[in-house]
């Protein structure tokens, strides 16, 4: 008999527990097509004051048992929920997210596929100095069978008094090496009013890691018909980073290549904080291909070689490095870049590396 009772009372918790579970899927829903709604209107989704006078309005008509305090937990709970799951819609609406389009995108730079399952090389001085200086690294690279080389003719430098680059002179430069070996460019444009001059010089618009959040030049790379290469903005959050890809797409252009380049934290040991598990977190959110800079991440030779095995090993599609003829007169980042016999030395070590390991 007592057990009855309870087998009743049972019955009776689990028929509320389906009602409560039913009267959530349709707040949700309702909560769902409000944030259409304020989608429209350009409204932010969360609003605190509204939460407020819901939970105060429960409190007043709250007969108990259950104690005021649990009563704005439990609700509380059902609020958050609510919201995680339209940002979770969010996010997974964007252009550059892999529940949006399941497929790797892949990048074709003058027939070079980035994101096909190998990874590409991005090799070349930091900056453009002269032709000489070019040519030496573009020999070497061509040498290798590899197909792009980069160097930077508008230089963002931390003090104005610093070499700035040579601007459309640089890009001249590039342009004259690529014409003589068959590289393709990629060089950073830094401002909107530069990019459609650089267009007939280059092959790859880079956008740097001090104009990640730059929307004007976001925007205008998407209107452009080249491919962008976009960089991890210094402190940047991964989400911030896949927002800003999200503006060059929105404007019609797919070919982005997403690059994490390290990013500030409180450790001095290298100049940035490579952020590696960047890499497969970029490729399960988003269907860009993924590089890796081991050069401005690490500010360090004898790092190069063992962040590029674990970019490669970590399912990056490409890696991007700076080399020199002489870096003990470069006009940047003397510290950093390889000579050339170091480049030779560091690319054979990764393709034994390759050559010996499966990446994940
Ligand atoms: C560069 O690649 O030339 C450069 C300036 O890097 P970042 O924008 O990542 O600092
Ligand atoms: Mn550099």
């Amino acid at each position: 008999m007592r057990q009855n009772g309870l087998d009743e009372l049972r019955r009776q918790v689990d028929g509320l527990n389906n009602q409560i579970l039913n009267l959530i899927n349709e707040r949700t829903s309702v909560v769902q097509e409000i944030g259409r709604v304020k989608e429209k209107q350009g409204v932010n989704r969360y609003d605190p004051i509204r939460e407020r006078e819901m939970l105060n309005a429960l409190v007043q008509s709250n007969k108990g048992p259950i104690p005021n305090g649990i009563l704005e937990q439990i609700f509380k709970g059902i609020f958050m929920s609510a919201l995680e799951i339209q940002e979770d819609e969010q996010r997974n609406a964007l252009l550059v997210s892999r529940k949006r389009k399941p497929e790797d995108t892949i990048v074709n730079v003058n027939g070079e596929e980035i994101g096909n399952g190998s990874p590409t090389f991005v090799f070349g001085p930091c900056a453009v100095e002269s032709y000489e200086q070019v040519l030496a690294v573009a020999q070497s690279i061509k040498a290798k069978g590899l197909t792009m080389l980069r160097g930077g003719a508008y230089k963002p430098r931390t003090s104005p008094y610093d070499f700035q680059g040579l601007g459309l002179e640089g890009l001249k430069i590039l342009k004259r090496v690529s014409d003589e070996t068959g590289l393709s460019i990629v060089t950073e444009i830094i401002t909107p009013s530069h990019l459609e001059e650089a267009l007939d010089y280059i092959d790859v618009i880079q956008i740097g890691a001090r104009n990640m959040q730059n929307f004007e030049l976001l925007k205008e790379a998407g209107m452009a018909n080249k491919p962008v290469l976009l960089k991890r903005g210094l402190a940047a959050t991964i989400d911030e980073f896949i927002h800003a890809a999200e503006y060059i797409i929105s404007k019609g252009n797919s070919q982005i290549m997403l690059c994490e380049r390290g990013i500030r934290t409180y450790e001095r040991a290298t100049r940035n904080t490579l952020d590696i598990s960047a890499v497969p977190i970029l490729k399960q959110e988003t269907h860009l291909p993924v590089f890796v800079d081991v050069t401005h991440s690490t500010g360090r030779k004898d790092l190069l070689l063992p962040t590029a095995k674990a970019a490669i090993a970590v399912g990056a599609d490409g890696v991007m490095a700076e080399v020199h003829p002489d870096p003990a007169v470069a006009l940047s980042d003397a510290a950093q870049q390889m000579d050339i016999k170091q480049f030779d030395e560091f690319y054979a070590e990764l393709q034994r590396f390759m050559n010996t390991h499966q990446t994940i």
